[in-house]
């Protein structure tokens, strides 16, 4: 399968992600879990599938460079300018309902991501029933392999903020609140179907 492209300019998202993080995260590291996947379900029946597909029925080394790839191009699709900083329409109603303000979610939240042990994903979630959730994920783990829809991810992976942050992963993950695009938040979470 093709990566995507950057749906903004490498430079936009400075500096909470820098344009080197980019060039190394989005440029480097996503691109070779595609390519590594590639190599790896060739001649395979997961050749024919749609990458999510491959995550929700694989395992091993296919599975951790299928799930990689797709967490990656989740997590790099939802921040965007204009940077809105707060959640809105249905989806501000159901973290409200949650967690009782978008202030103790983004406690919440970040307490999960600061708080993974070494690398992983820190998710927000909902079920069938539009129920939401926060999880966290070691390695390439997914709410996808949990039946559950993935809604938001901060990839706590050091890659994703040593250069800028160095170990300073708690600042990094606060100032991820202010670069998301909460419009495509909403979408995923008012999204049909699978
Ligand atoms: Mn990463």
């Amino acid at each position: 399968m093709e990566p995507i492209q950057l749906p903004y300019e490498s430079a936009v998202l400075h500096p909470t992600i820098s344009e080197q993080t980019i060039n190394y995260h989005f440029g480097k590291h996503y691109h070779t879990y595609v390519a590594n996947l590639n190599k790896l379900i060739a001649g395979t029946p997961f050749e024919k599938e749609s990458l999510i597909n491959i995550v929700k029925k694989s395992e091993g080394a296919i599975f951790n460079n299928a799930s990689q790839a797709w967490n990656h191009e989740f997590y790099f699709n939802q921040f965007k300018p204009p940077f809105l900083p707060a959640p809105v329409k249905e989806l501000a109603k159901a973290i409200d309902k949650q967690w009782g303000s978008f202030d103790n979610f983004k406690k919440e939240f970040s307490d999960a991501a600061v708080s993974i042990f070494g690398s992983g994903w820190a998710w927000l979630a909902k079920d069938k029933d539009n129920n939401l959730s926060i999880l966290k994920e070691s390695n390439a783990g997914t709410p996808l392999t949990k039946g559950l829809i993935p809604i938001l991810t901060f990839d706590v992976w050091e890659h994703a903020y040593y250069l800028d942050y160095q170990n300073r992963r708690a600042d990094h993950v606060a100032a991820l609140w202010y670069i998301l695009d909460w419009n495509i938040l909403e979408a995923r979470f008012t999204a049909k179907g699978e």
